[in-house]
């Protein structure tokens, strides 16, 4: 999945998000990338989230909406985009494909504040701005 989140110097959010889908889909599968509010989120007034990973976990949570909301509530990129991997991992700690599962969310708030935060290690994200330039950053994880 490649997502993009952006925020202007106006504070002005936009977003997109595409995907090949998950290897060895089913035909016909529909992952959470083209569902607005599972792959991919944004309200102008509070931020912006994108989702990688198993799709059919994202879709049950509203993974990508459930992210800006609780940035809505307060909280930070990191600890929303936390909340809801942990969330997804609560629901399938006991299922025999745990060792399959991996999802992460990238988050960005109206501030310009962002993160990443997936389930496994190996999930990084390309950052750019004014400031800095262009750079990539690990996402921070569970196990
Ligand atoms: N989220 C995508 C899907 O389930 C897969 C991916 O992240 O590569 O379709």
């Amino acid at each position: 999945t490649i997502s993009m989140l952006v925020v202007d110097n106006d504070g002005n959010i936009s977003g997109a998000c595409t995907t090949s889908g998950a290897a060895w889909k089913m035909h016909g599968r529909v992952g959470d990338s083209p569902i607005i509010g599972a792959g991919l989120f944004l309200d102008n007034e509070v931020g912006a989230a994108a989702a990688t990973g198993l799709g059919e976990a994202v879709i049950r949570t509203a993974g990508s909406a459930m992210v800006v909301e609780l940035m809505r509530q307060g909280k930070s990129p990191l600890e929303a985009c936390k909340e809801i991997v942990e969330r997804i991992y609560d629901k399938h700690k006991n299922h025999r494909d745990l060792e399959y599962l991996q999802v992460g969310f990238i988050a960005l708030n109206k501030n310009g504040e962002y993160a990443g935060y997936s389930l496994r290690s190996g999930f990084n994200y390309a950052v750019y701005d004014e400031e800095y330039g262009n750079r990539m950053e690990d996402a921070a994880f569970k196990m």
